[in-house]
């Protein structure tokens, strides 16, 4: 592998062409590695930075097995993928990483939550149904009491699949779901996690989200998150825990609920790049994309330490506005030192859309806040065709 790297003939293969995929493939670019990525939408937001672009579905099994044949490496950026194509490539000596078999146990919440349960690591008690009507029949014997927390097994990302039923009055999702607890949140961090093949294993420093209340997107998310030193400890602990017991090679986001009494809740994982990790591009030693290909190319993974404090906002299409995207206060926010503006290349704007993003350094989180304030104030992802 490292001798087809080092005569650029390599050939890593990337599912999908999202802004994550993007980035990732920008970072093998650096290293003069071949990137070829499938996604189904020919617009998406990676197609101009591949070497090739293959246009196919990731749930399909015969594109995702055709496109991981041209390969020598394959990752992902999302996992909603075809499992069975994943492991027949696994099975005729392509490298998939992470492993199939680890995506396959994180695509199902209630395996997830097993598996925390099993090496007896800190999480939401929860119980796994196979409908509607199971759950009301709980509910109404008393062995499930209000309120509680559905999430659809499969499938669900950014809120969707999930819903806090407080009361009868609420509707439940149709589907097989894991039923948790509510969790009296405080705070929710994230920490990211890398392992390689020899087995070592680096955590980049907990960041902490702030949600917006009107779409439940992430926000904001600065870094340092402000947590007391023992905290920080437990939290990196247990990324490196789970990374470890999944033996999991690549990259691992972990996102957790610090409660009310200050105990930290594992929430879920995602063996991917992670929004959570964006600052990591202008904030810390290694990126989290770069860190990704040290993980799957077994090379020496790099120093996670922060280089500065930073914020990271979203940057998501207003409400109001659908049509081809233009970038309001996009000079006036060069300006101020220390913005960094990604823009993710997608042409259409729409209410929430993840257009870009933006990280904003400081000396201080404090710093980096304040500044943030002022872009939030002047960037605005609107529609040109108004
Ligand atoms: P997704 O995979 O869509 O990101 P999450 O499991 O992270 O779903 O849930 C989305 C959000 O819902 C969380 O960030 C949190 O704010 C809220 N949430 C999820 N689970 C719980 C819970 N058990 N108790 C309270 N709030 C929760």
């Amino acid at each position: 592998m490292i001798e087809k790297l080092v005569t650029s003939s390599l050939k890593l293969g990337v599912i999908a062409g999202g802004q994550l995929g993007k980035m990732l493939i920008q970072e093998a670019s650096r290293w003069d590695i071949s990137s070829y990525v499938l996604d189904p939408d020919e617009g998406c937001s990676a197609r101009n930075v591949a070497n090739v672009y293959v246009k196919g579905d990731f749930r399909d099994f015969d594109d995702v097995y055709a496109f991981g044949k041209q390969v020598d490496i394959l990752t992902y950026e999302l996992e909603d993928i075809n499992i069975e194509a994943l492991q027949q490539l696994k099975a005729d000596g392509i490298k998939v990483l992470p492993d199939p078999d680890t995506l396959a146990l994180i695509q199902d919440k209630g395996l997830q939550k097993e598996f925390y349960t099993k090496h007896q690591m800190p999480t939401s008690p929860f119980k796994c149904y196979e409908n509607v009507e199971e759950i009301e029949k709980a509910i109404a014997s008393g062995a499930l009491t209000y309120p509680f927390v559905q999430k659809l097994r499969k499938g669900g990302y950014d809120g969707h699949g999930v819903s806090l039923i407080k009361d009868a009055n609420d509707t439940l999702l149709d589907g097989a779901s894991m039923v948790e607890d509510k969790v009296d949140i405080a705070k929710e961090i994230a920490v990211i996690a890398a392992r390689n093949a020899k087995g070592e294993v680096r955590c980049f420093p907990a960041v902490e989200m702030s949600f917006s209340e009107e779409t439940n997107l992430v926000e904001e998310i600065f870094c340092p998150a402000n947590l007391t030193l023992k905290q920080a400890e437990v939290a990196e602990l247990l990324a490196h825990e789970i990374i470890e017991n999944l033996d999991m090679v690549g990259l691992l986001a972990v996102e957790f609920f610090i409660d009310t009494k200050g105990q930290i809740l594992i929430n879920e994982v995602a063996p991917r790049p992670h929004n959570s990790g964006h600052h990591t591009i202008d904030a810390a030693v290694t990126s989290q994309l770069k860190q990704l290909l040290r993980a799957i190319l077994n090379l020496p993974l790099g120093s996670t330490a922060l280089t500065t404090s930073s914020v990271m906002l979203n940057l998501l299409g207003e409400a109001g506005h659908v049509g081809p995207v233009h970038y309001e206060g996009f000079v006036e926010c060069m300006a101020i030192d220390g913005v960094k503006i990604h823009l993710y290349g997608k042409k259409m704007t729409r209410p929430s859309r993840k257009m870009g993003h933006v990280t904003i350094l400081g000396n201080s989180v404090e710093e980096a806040r304040s500044k943030a304030e002022e872009v939030k104030k002047l960037l605005k992802v609107k529609s040109c065709q108004m």
